[in-house]
């Protein structure tokens, strides 16, 4: 940011209060309650504004003053500022006028949300002097980490559930990064690199330095603000794997508002999951105040949390605004992503499928209104996730080089008769 001046932060825990300071720390010793980084927004309150963000790069660092990011920090690379677009196709289906896709399926580098998340992740871990990185990933935070973890020369170690989709796999193996596939589900190996990272004294994104991790999220946050003109939807709808990044967006909102820099307004958040992991959407239907954790069994693997850590948060947050939570087949979340590409020529990943085939059922039930304005946000990119696309598609035969073999096979596509049948149907 131009101005320099940054928000002072702390760690704090979110239930007692007790702070922590400036530490790889993500559990309270008192109350074994989650931190959360906690700003002192008086303090940059008139120095951050609409200007001063705009003169920043076209990347998450133009919002660095309201990230915990350390003093003396250089970005290295631009990550985020993906396009808002409006979704007016897709809107048509749906029957909806004002509605947007927020299109992290291009984010930079490794074509997911996640990227801003390991940025601000990966700028602590330096700063707290780790030589070796690492994350427990369902796909998408493991090709992050191993990337970004090239690119500042830190070495990682990545441990993923056994069964990921190869191309999530391809992708964290490419970067040089040391792979650990574990016998077990996303819960089993969040479980592991708690241990890990106290034995090794490692920097795992999302376990010790996962405060630091999930300001990332709040990015996506001020963007959709931003790219609306500095103003508040009416609605946003977002997919949930641990439910962090849907509770960033609304702290985003919140600090736009309280800087000034955006009007007030009420936004209602809607979660999106996958059915066959809903822990979070099922406590929202059933007004429960706890999830019940859920054994994941969904082609959405990126979303495949079955005890979300902030579950209990995203819920509330989903009740208190008069949002909803919503989930989806396996099913919908392919026809999910293959609406999304007729509609807009976006290629979604299964996490995407889940979100568009939710909004549209949010629209079918009537739960949100079709002259609101309304932001999608889509997460990841289709090409990581092929697999679930197999027997979907039939690439034909290959066709002879010749212009009357081609109009034949042209007719054939579109399910006219052969032409010479055609003319005598004429006569
Ligand atoms: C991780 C992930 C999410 C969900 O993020 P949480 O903050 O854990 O709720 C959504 N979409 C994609 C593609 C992801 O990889
Ligand atoms: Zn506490």
């Amino acid at each position: 940011m131009s101005s320099g001046a940054c928000a002072p932060y702390d760690l704090k825990c979110k239930e007692c209060g007790k702070s922590y300071g400036k530490q790889p720390l993500s559990i309270c010793d008192e109350c074994f309650s989650p931190l959360e980084v906690f700003y002192d927004l008086d303090a940059v309150k008139g120095s951050v504004t609409r200007e001063s963000i705009a003169a920043g790069p076209a990347s998450i660092w133009r919002y660095r003053a309201l990230l915990p990011i350390p003093e003396g920090f250089q970005p290295d690379l631009p990550v985020g500022f993906t396009p808002l677009v409006k979704a007016k196709n897709l809107g048509k289906r749906l029957g909806a006028s004002d509605i947007y896709v927020k299109n992290d399926a291009v984010c930079f580098p490794t074509l997911s949300f996640k990227d801003r998340v390991v940025a601000v992740a990966l700028a602590n871990a330096r700063y707290f002097g780790f030589d070796t990185v690492g994350a427990s990933s369902t796909g998408n935070l493991a090709n992050s980490v191993a990337a970004q973890a090239a690119r500042l020369g830190l070495k990682s170690c990545i441990l993923i559930p056994a069964d990921l989709e190869p191309a999530k796999i391809l992708n964290t193996l490419i970067y040089g990064a040391r792979l650990v596939r574990i016998d077990g589900n996303y819960d089993h190996v969040n479980r592991l690199c708690s241990l890990i990272a106290d034995q090794y004294n490692w920097g795992f994104v999302n376990v010790n330095l996962r405060p630091y991790y999930a300001e990332g999220s709040k990015t996506m946050g001020y963007e959709i603000a931003e790219q609306l003109g500095w103003r508040l939807p009416d609605n946003v709808v977002v997919p949930m794997a641990g439910g962090s990044l849907i509770r960033k967006i609304k702290k985003a909102f919140d600090e736009l508002v309280y800087l000034g820099i955006v009007e007030a307004k009420h936004v209602k958040f809607f979660g999106a999951q996958a059915t066959g992991c809903s822990p979070i959407t099922h406590a929202v239907k059933n007004n429960l105040d706890r999830h019940e954790p859920q054994k994941p069994n969904t082609i959405a693997r990126s979303l495949a949390i079955g005890n979300p850590a902030d579950g209990p948060y995203a819920a509330r947050l989903i009740r208190e605004t008069g949002g909803w939570g919503e989930d989806v087949s396996d099913v919908e979340v392919v026809s999910g992503i293959q609406e999304l590409a007729e509609t807009e020529g976006i290629f979604t990943e299964t996490a995407g499928g889940v979100t568009t085939a939710v909004t549209a059922k949010l629209f079918a039930q009537g739960r949100i209104g079709k002259d609101e304005t309304t932001v999608v946000c889509i997460t990841g990119n289709g090409l990581k996730t092929t697999d679930v696309l197999q027997g979907k598609y039939d690439v034909g035969r290959a066709v002879k080089p010749r212009l009357a073999e081609f109009d034949a096979y042209l007719r054939e596509l579109d399910g006219l008769p052969a032409a010479e049948e055609a003319e005598l149907v004429a006569q």
